[in-house]
């Protein structure tokens, strides 16, 4: 691939744009300026690009995908665009003869954090493999100005700090503003009934200018760009109908909600949040989003009788929902469809991904409070909820309970997911277990009724932005093995296991893990003081704080490894540092009380500077997708814990596994596919299945009978009762004990084994190694080029 620009008209194109952007010289200029200018030039090109890629998809009349999403969690661009464009060696050295560091300009840039985990992240490498698919895609979204927090850890403690990332941040933003799409909350709706003719009308409502700013997504090798439309609320700069009706307080009304609507995200991860503001930005997301779907839908096709033939519109959890009424309003209301025309069009366009089946993250809303905000929105949700209900009732022949289960509301709550299966033409799940999960539980009742619609997608990940662009040595080795064809197609990434027994290349392939190991520890002691000690074991758990994920289980572990290195300082132990990143929800406080619990581990293990030389822990703080970059290549377990049935799919494990880590885990979420890739003797798989969970559960469940006959984890509880570096965690261990929701106490025994199972093999350095390098070489399913084709194929119907 050749980059689009030469060194030399790089230099010329930075030097215009330093000159009149900033009125400086290339040699006068800051890395801040240089980063700004160089993000202009390359969004600039993307812009053009994405133009041009357009034009061509709809002269050919290719049907389109539009992804919702309350999330994205891009992380860094300039660093990913450049290397997807080629460019990334010719600004290298045009940078370099102003004796600049390109790294140094890549640490200008700010995460734009505008996700939780793992659900927006997968929104962000879905619009990378989509570009380098070359489907024509739009990604919608909230320009939330705060995106998740920054998290700092005090003394244990996660305290939480404002994102301001847009100074940084907008060099990548696009604003359109004549693009701008009204969005109309609150006030009442009149029925009106003229010559048999139905019409409704919606009065005193408040109006909140929709304002997009577009970021360009470059594919890599490939003549697709994707585009995120980011919404931004700002008030009309006068409601002059109100003012003129002599209502100023309604007029400044309608200000103070666009003043708050798209300040800051919310930081809950699996976890509903009820409130009138959360609802206000996810119709305002959805209604924008709808209206400027179907504007340049018109403005091409000139009629919205084709619409599900040409665009499918993505819902990714069941945020975005309130689109689908939405459409239907702008059918009804806006263009006089009647009902049934309507809602062909709509259960012809609509898809959803489900994310997860745990109850609390299911999203129900109050009847009163979407009536309050949402009048006309609510009033075709119930229309669509009888209709769909009589529906019901006679494809059932009649089965009363079944149909109230399905009923999209009850006992005075929306229910999200309910809406989504009725009028979606399919419902996905993330991984080949939660997929079936979906249909034996939540949606049980709707996959006996349309068993045809449900799909599974496995999640993938951009994964060149994980291997090429954060892992120069093992890219190295590869294309040294076998070429560089893995770059644009992951599958070619098993012609590597060709390699699995060549002692040359295991060495070299530890040389590299060594490499990217001093490389990390050199990272860690520079931002916080700590020395890693290489020759161990690095065994990551780097992912979002949950009691399902079971941060608390690797914990009580380390634990009793702790208390058996105490009792035995001699005995022969594999040397491990255990690495933990993550981020808990802001009011979730026993994920607060683990964090604390695991710093003080590391603490306590510090002051016993023998013992520590074999067991280590930190706590790294800030977890984002730019640090994951950082952390991936050097890790040597993934720890992939949750309770079996409870993680949708994991998309860690995927970025883990590409980099040579060995995964620990449960038989949950893709780790199944992980096991499928690497067979059984390449990945350490442990604890209950998904069955076993459920018998257990059946039977009563109960750990404190475990507690009471088990001396290590009673030990184990012990230490967290009399204290760890000074700080007691009775709650934590209180709730394991009387509780254990997510069964960390049946797990235990068959987790503490293979840990050591795993310290064993690590011994055998060639079959570590071996190891290593199927997984490497097995990834390349779990690429985001594989998962968009699979929708574009099976769910969008774009090819
Ligand atoms: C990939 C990623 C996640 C998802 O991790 P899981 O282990 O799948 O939960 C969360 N946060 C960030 C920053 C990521 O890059």
């Amino acid at each position: 691939m050749t980059s689009p620009f030469t060194e030399n008209e790089i230099t010329r194109k930075l030097t215009e744009v330093l000159e009149y952007d900033f009125r400086v010289s290339p040699a006068e200029a800051t890395h801040t300026q240089i980063y700004k200018a160089l993000s202009k030039i390359v969004v600039n090109y993307l812009k053009e690009k994405r133009s041009m890629f357009m034009t061509d998809c709809n002269s050919k009349g290719r049907k389109q995908v539009y992804y919702l999403s309350m999330e994205f969690l891009m992380g860094r661009s300039l660093k990913t665009n450049l290397y997807n464009l080629g460019m990334q060696d010719e600004v290298a050295k045009a940078l370099k003869k102003l004796d600049v560091k390109i790294e140094h300009i890549y640490e200008e840039e700010p995460d734009a954090g505008l996700g939780n985990g793992g659900l927006g992240r997968l929104a962000a490498c879905y619009l990378d493999g989509l570009a380098t698919c070359a489907f024509p895609a739009t990604g919608y979204s909230i320009l939330y100005e705060y995106g998740i927090f920054k998290q700092r850890i005090i003394d244990g403690w996660q305290t939480e700090l404002p994102d301001d990332w847009l100074p940084g941040g907008r060099a990548w933003l696009v604003p359109v503003p004549d693009q701008a799409i009204e969005v109309h909350f609150d006030g009442e709706i009149y029925e009106k009934w003229e010559q048999n003719y139905h019409s409704v009308s919606h009065v005193n409502y408040k109006t909140v200018n929709a304002v997009p700013y577009d970021m360009y997504v470059s594919g890599y090798d490939s003549k697709g760009v994707s585009k995120l439309r980011l919404w931004s609320a700002e008030s009309m700069s006068f409601d002059m109908n109100m003012f003129n009706q002599g209502d100023y307080a309604k007029a400044i009304g309608a200000n103070n909600i666009a003043h708050s609507l798209t300040k800051v995200l919310y930081p809950n991860d699996n976890h509903l949040e009820g409130k009138a503001l959360r609802l206000r930005q996810q119709y305002f997301m959805s209604a924008a989003s709808v209206g400027d779907i179907v504007m340049r839908h018109m403005n091409v096709y000139g009629t919205l009788e084709n619409l599900h033939e040409k665009v499918a519109i993505h819902i990714n959890d069941t945020h975005p929902t309130l689109a689908i009424p939405e459409l239907m309003r702008i059918l009804l209301d806006d263009c006089g469809y009647d009902w049934d025309k309507a809602w062909n069009i709509i259960t012809n366009t609509f898809d959803y991904t489900n994310h997860t089946v745990m109850a609390e993250a299911l999203e129900t809303w109050d009847v009163d409070l979407m009536q309050r905000i949402l009048p006309r929105i609510y009033a075709i949700i119930v229309e669509i909820n009888n209709r769909y209900c009589a529906h019901l009732m006679e494809v059932t022949g009649g089965d009363s309970e079944k149909v109230t289960r399905m009923s999209i509301i009850l006992d005075n709550r929306v229910k999200m997911a309910n809406l989504c299966c009725a009028a979606s033409s399919s419902v996905n799940g993330v991984s080949k277990l939660h997929s079936e999960i979906i249909k034996d539980s939540v949606f049980h009742d709707q996959y006996t009724v349309t068993p045809d619609a449900f799909k599974n997608v496995t999640n993938g990940i951009a994964y060149r932005r994980w291997l090429l662009s954060s892992n120069q040595g093992l890219t190295n080795l590869l294309t040294e093995c076998i070429g560089d064809g893995f770059k644009k197609d992951a599958s070619k990434l098993a012609d590597f296991k060709k390699f699995a027994t060549d002692k040359s290349v295991l060495d070299k392939l530890a040389a590299v893990k060594l490499a990217n190991k001093q490389a990390f520890a050199k990272y860690v002691y520079n931002t916080t003081g700590t020395k890693l000690n290489c020759n161990g074991i690095f065994d990551v758990q780097v992912k979002r704080l949950h009691e399902y994920k079971r941060q608390q289980l690797n914990a009580m572990n380390i634990i009793a490894d702790y208390i058996y290195l105490l009792n035995n300082p001699d005995a022969d132990f594999v040397p491990k540092t255990y690495i933990f990143a993550s981020k808990a929800a802001p009011g979730y406080y026993m994920a607060k009380q683990i964090i604390k619990m695991i710093w003080c581990i590391g603490e306590e293990l510090k002051k016993n500077p023998k013992l520590n030389e074999k067991l280590a822990v930190v706590f790294l703080e800030d977890y984002k997708v730019t640090l994951s970059e950082i952390l991936m290549p050097a890790s040597e377990i993934s720890e992939q814990i949750s309770l079996a049935g409870t993680e949708a799919s994991g998309t860690g494990n995927m970025k883990l596994m590409l980099n040579g880590a060995l995964t620990m885990g449960t038989y949950d979420g893709a780790n199944v596919e992980i096991h499928e890739a690497v067979g059984d003797d390449n990945i350490f798989i442990f604890g209950m299945s998904t069955p076993e969970v459920n018998q257990l559960k059946a039977e009563g469940y109960n750990p404190e009978k475990i507690y009471n006959s088990h001396a290590v984890i009673k030990s184990v509880l012990e230490k967290m009762y009399k204290g760890i570096n000074g700080a007691t965690f009775e709650e934590v261990a209180n709730s394991l004990r009387h509780a254990d929701r997510y069964m960390c106490f049946a797990d235990f025994d068959s987790y503490r084994g293979t840990q050591a199972k795993a310290s064993e093999t690590y011994k055998d350095k060639y079959l570590w190694n071996k190891m290593s390098l199927i997984n490497i070489a097995s990834a390349g399913i779990f690429s985001a080029d594989r998962a968009v084709t699979d929708y574009a194929r099976d769910i969008w119907k774009l090819i």
